[in-house]
């Protein structure tokens, strides 16, 4: 082993090389040094703020939803590496791959039936995309070509991702020019519980029929958007875009790559308004945090289109496809969380936020608290002042990472409820002095 570096060696070595996400070269906010992390909390290399742990409030993106450095989790990946980390998956297959493959097909709605094992949640995006350009391609219109979103969407950072999100004032506004011209609807209402707006399921049912001829698919995130707002929306409008893809020959995918594996109070968010895509991506939680994976799910429908088509196959295979590491990993997170009552741990960190997060309502700059399964926000009405939130937030003990207007929270389902009420002050702190 190397000598280890010091935290002042690390920053400055960071600082000279290292691209964070959505920064600037060199960074112009000096990241904190994590050494380790368990349970709920994150080891700093050094304190900040007098905190030398911090209770993580992010779940490292909606990802790490059993907590750190998990037994159950640890021992999975343990056992498959002294196996095997990886082998190729064309012509080969392997028992972690067809487990997991097999157990998503078993807790996804139900015409669900064929996985397509990507890498990353923005790679599963593409392959989805590809998958219904070339549904149609296959059954002789190839003009349905465009894909229709609603605005304040989040699907991924690469190319066919980013022209189905939002596409003002997003962080990919810049390549409005040169990204695939999308249809895009208003954004939903708001409110999970609001009573659904006719005139805005009008406006759906219109914008479908009138591009039917040249749309392959409808691809929105179900009653969460995430990284586009963090704004939730009635399951009723799900319902209302399955029933105008239906009627119009239009694929239908649901982006569950935030919201799955419970976030939202279900298993998959699609379980709020009991409606089924063609189309499904997971990742983030699939692995619990622990290895980068996604899934793309189809129907037989799909799949058959696309295989009788005259070009037979889906091209796309990656490198890393269906790692055995990471599928390991996946079942073994997977079943940990159906081995529990998860519903419960959601409703208690829901109902936590709940009661923690209504003190920030009455602070001066706050437009909006919301919370929804195990995910709280509080809209300011200004964007966020990052270091200043953060500062406030690491003295709470707390790590929370705010965007744009939003200072928002996604615990891990193991937090216990003094932590999540620890969450809360931090984002009430960040809150107010962000
Ligand atoms: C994070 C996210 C993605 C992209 O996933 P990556 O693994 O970061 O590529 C896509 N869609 C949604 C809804 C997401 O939250």
């Amino acid at each position: 082993m190397p000598d280890p570096l010091s935290p002042a060696e690390l920053r400055a070595l960071d600082r000279a090389h290292v691209w964070h996400p959505y920064g600037p070269m060199p960074g112009r906010q000096e990241p904190l040094v994590v050494e380790s992390a368990s349970g709920v909390r994150l080891r700093l290399a050094e304190p900040a703020h007098g905190r030398r742990e911090l209770v993580d409030g992010m779940s490292s993106w909606w990802s790490a939803v059993h907590g750190y450095n998990h037994p159950v989790l640890n021992e999975a990946a343990r056992g498959q590496l002294d196996r095997m980390s990886h082998v190729m998956f064309g012509g080969l297959t392997h028992e972690p791959a067809v487990r997991l493959a097999t157990r998503l097909v078993e807790i996804t709605p139900e015409p669900l039936r064929h996985v397509f094992l990507a890498d990353s949640g923005s790679v599963s995006v593409e392959v989805a995309v590809k998958m219904c350009l070339q549904y149609w391609r296959s059954a002789g219109r190839p003009a349905k070509q465009r894909l229709l979103t609603w605005r304040g969407g989040y699907h991924g950072d690469t190319w066919q991702p980013m022209s189905v999100c939002d596409p003002e004032g997003g962080m990919h506004e810049l390549w409005s020019g040169s990204l695939p011209r999308q249809v895009f609807a208003d954004a939903p209402p708001d409110g999970f519980d609001a009573e659904p707006d006719e005139a805005y399921a009008r406006h759906l049912r219109e914008l479908v029929a009138a591009h039917a001829d040249e749309l392959a698919a409808v691809i929105v995130e179900p009653v969460v958007q995430g990284a586009g707002g963090m704004r939730f929306h009635s399951p009723a409008y799900l319902r209302v875009l399955r029933e105008a893809c239906d009627a119009n020959d239009v694929l239908l995918v649901f982006d569950e790559i935030a919201t799955g594996f419970g976030r939202t109070g279900q298993l998959f968010a699609a379980g709020h308004a009991g409606v089924s895509p063609d189309v499904m991506c997971v990742g983030k939680a699939l692995t619990g945090g622990y290895l980068t994976l996604a899934a793309t799910l189809c129907t037989s429908r799909v799949a058959e289109g696309i295989s009788s088509g005259d070009v037979p196959v889906l091209a796309h295979g990656p490198t890393f496809m269906g790692n055995p590491l990471a599928a390991a990993v996946a079942c073994a997170s997977v079943d940990l969380l159906l081995g529990q009552d998860w519903e419960l741990e959601v409703k208690r960190i829901g109902t936590g936020l709940r009661e923690g997060l209504a003190k920030a309502a009455g602070l001066p700059g706050v437009r909006d608290v919301r919370v929804l399964g195990a995910i709280g926000v509080v809209q300011l009405d200004h964007d966020v002042d990052m270091e200043a939130a953060t500062r406030a937030s690491v003295r709470e003990g707390v790590w929370l990472r705010p965007f744009r207007d939003l200072v928002y929270t996604m615990p891990p389902y193991v937090t216990g409820d003094d932590d999540v009420a620890r969450i809360c002050r931090a984002v009430c702190a960040a809150a107010k002095e962000g």
